[in-house]
């Protein structure tokens, strides 16, 4: 197989290209009632926030941990809105140094959010200044130097830290203690991933059908941010050669034509399972073995590419290796040798 075969389809990426930004942020629920999904996270959301708002007091700091594009960002906005109150954005590695973080800190209103993607990409050092903020609302700024070097300990107004991590295993203790509220995101189900797509498809004023909505649902990966992208791609399909309307049809032949496949896997994720099945005979197969056959780093694999297939079920995590399982070979068009079925653990 080819390097050009296998590629990773730009539009199944789970982050934001920098051209997106401005789209993304007018397709962003305003209200927690205008976010789909996530139903147990917005019940708890909602009480907490009530409670703050009754209490005239900042909310707890919250951490909000989840794969790339499931709504962190949008929800660190949802609750400015809902509390009232002004949402300042950075992101760990855009804190450079301390002075940063001191005149992002001293200069927040009361009550006012202070929202950190990536915080798992904090540096140490920074991030151990965030403690005594977080605690007890004072931050220690050093003034002078050498001999006449000394601390001044200037306290803040009372805030919210809203911070969002892709990986929350990276997080120092220390500092995932400091979080009163620590929610996940789960990956949302077919039926939230139709309703985001035609929430999506009525801001952008482009007529889609049920049946179209839920094609493109099937192949985001239940991931909004993906849904949204092939929306916007689709639309292109259905205006030139259709009427303008997102039918099952248009749908398909577009997400055919992009390279996506019915379940939402392109042909670096086939790559996969084919090298598995064909190269290993179905596995177990060390993850670095199958990262030189398709030519990704390890780490690629392991974060970017596995983790949709292990959730989707093609793919199983053994002690021994990777194992493709009867979906694999069901999806690759393939019968899986039963003598295959002892072999997963
Ligand atoms: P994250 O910060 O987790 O990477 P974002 O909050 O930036 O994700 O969301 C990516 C895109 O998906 C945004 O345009 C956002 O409006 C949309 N989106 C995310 N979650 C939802 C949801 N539950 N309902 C509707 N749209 C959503």
């Amino acid at each position: 197989m080819s390097d050009e075969e296998n590629r990773r389809s730009e539009h199944l990426s789970p982050q934001a290209t920098p051209a997106e930004g401005p789209l993304e942020v007018t397709l962003r629920p305003q209200r927690l009632e205008e976010f789909v999904g996530q139903q147990r996270l917005k019940d708890n959301l909602r009480v907490y926030i009530t409670a703050a708002r009754q209490r005239a007091g900042a909310l707890d700091h919250v951490l909000l941990a989840g794969p790339p594009g499931l709504g962190k960002t949008t929800l660190a906005h949802i609750m400015g809105n809902e509390l009232g109150v002004e949402v300042h954005t950075t992101s760990g590695p855009a804190v450079e140094h301390r002075g940063i973080l001191a005149g992002l800190l001293t200069q927040l209103e009361e009550r006012a959010i202070l929202f950190i993607d990536e915080i798992h990409r904090l540096n140490p050092a920074i991030e151990e200044y965030l403690y005594p903020a977080m605690e007890d609302l004072a931050i220690d700024v050093p003034t002078g130097t050498g001999a006449y070097s000394q601390t001044l300990r200037l306290p803040l107004k009372p805030f919210t830290l809203v911070g969002a991590t892709t990986r929350s295993g990276l997080l120092t203790s220390p500092l995932r203690d400091r979080f009163g509220i620590v929610e996940r995101l789960e990956h949302y189900n077919a039926d939230d991933m139709v309703r985001i797509v035609l929430r999506s498809a009525r801001i952008f004023g482009v007529p889609i059908d049920h049946d179209g909505a839920l094609e493109l649902a099937k192949r985001a990966r239940g991931t909004p941010r993906i849904a949204n992208r092939l929306l916007r791609r689709v639309r292109d399909f259905a205006e030139v050669e259709g009427d303008g309307t997102i039918t099952n049809a248009i749908a398909q032949r577009a997400l055919e034509a992009l390279d996506i496949d019915s379940v939402g896997l392109d042909s670096l994720d086939r790559a996969l399972l084919r090298s598995i099945v064909e190269k290993y005979d179905g596995g177990p197969v060390g993850v670095d073995s199958l990262a030189t056959a398709l030519h990704e780093d390890r780490d690629t694999l392991e974060n970017e590419i596995e983790p949709f297939l292990i959730k989707e079920g093609f793919v199983q995590r053994t002690p021994r290796g990777r194992v493709a399982t009867q979906r694999a070979y069901l999806h690759l068009g393939l019968d899986k040798p039963s003598g295959k079925q002892g072999s997963l653990f």
